[in-house]
């Protein structure tokens, strides 16, 4: 899933209007971000097959340490800690953080194959393969995302040019890269996978950025 993962971030907003859309990228994506890491250390492993499934060339061999339900309750649990001591937020705030870290897995296991692990090892895995059925996955995900993205709009309200035309140009981008996933040829290595996923970390940017020109919207 990828815009799925978005549409959690832009949707939490209407649940913890004082978080930044940024910070709310972030923990959406953790398990993408922390990834192309692991795989670069050599740590988590990710081979590029054509044909995987219907939609996406890549195997996810081993990836315990990024995308395991229980790696996920602790990075969120970390996340959402270390987000209330350093900006001093509501304990609403963290929790929703947290959980919002937490939704990448539920997302994930919708879409991959049995691939997703649920202990820090590779005993149980599971995963629903809509990836195999594009008239579903599809539907789905932009779906979620409209429903995100209009959260979003109705819980702030543009402070300026930027906040306005930013917000709209984010989520265009967002859907291009959604068709262009779904298009583009698979990657050539693993090494160029994981470095474009490091790309991911400007998107963060560009949710502070934006959320920083919109502001709470009245009730
Ligand atoms: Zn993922």
């Amino acid at each position: 899933m990828f815009i799925g993962h978005y549409a959690v971030a832009f949707g939490a907003k209407r649940f913890a209007p004082q978080v930044s859309l940024g910070a709310l990228f972030l923990a959406c994506q953790l398990a993408d971000l922390i990834w192309p890491n692991l795989v670069l250390a050599g740590i988590e492993r990710v081979a590029i097959e054509p044909g995987a499934t219907a939609m996406t060339p890549l195997s996810f061999v081993h990836y315990p340490y990024s995308h395991s339900l229980v790696a996920l309750l602790v990075w969120g649990a970390l996340f959402a800690v270390s987000y209330r001591l350093l900006t001093r937020s509501s304990l609403a705030a963290a929790v929703t953080i947290g959980a919002v870290v937490v939704s990448h897995w539920v997302l994930d296991v919708l879409t991959h194959r049995p691939d997703m692990p649920v202990l820090p090892n590779d005993s149980v895995r599971l995963g629903l393969s809509l990836w195999n059925y594009p008239a579903l996955a599809i539907p789905i995900e932009i779906t979620l995302f409209g429903a995100g993205v209009w959260l979003y709009a109705r819980a702030t309200t543009p402070a300026d040019r930027i906040g306005r035309i930013g917000l709209w140009a984010l989520v265009g981008f967002l859907l291009v890269v959604f068709a262009a996933n779904l298009l583009g040829p698979p990657p050539p290595s693993v090494a160029a996978l994981a470095w474009s996923a490091q790309a991911m970390w400007l998107l963060v940017a560009v949710g502070y950025w934006i959320d920083r020109h919109r502001k709470p919207a009245p009730d």
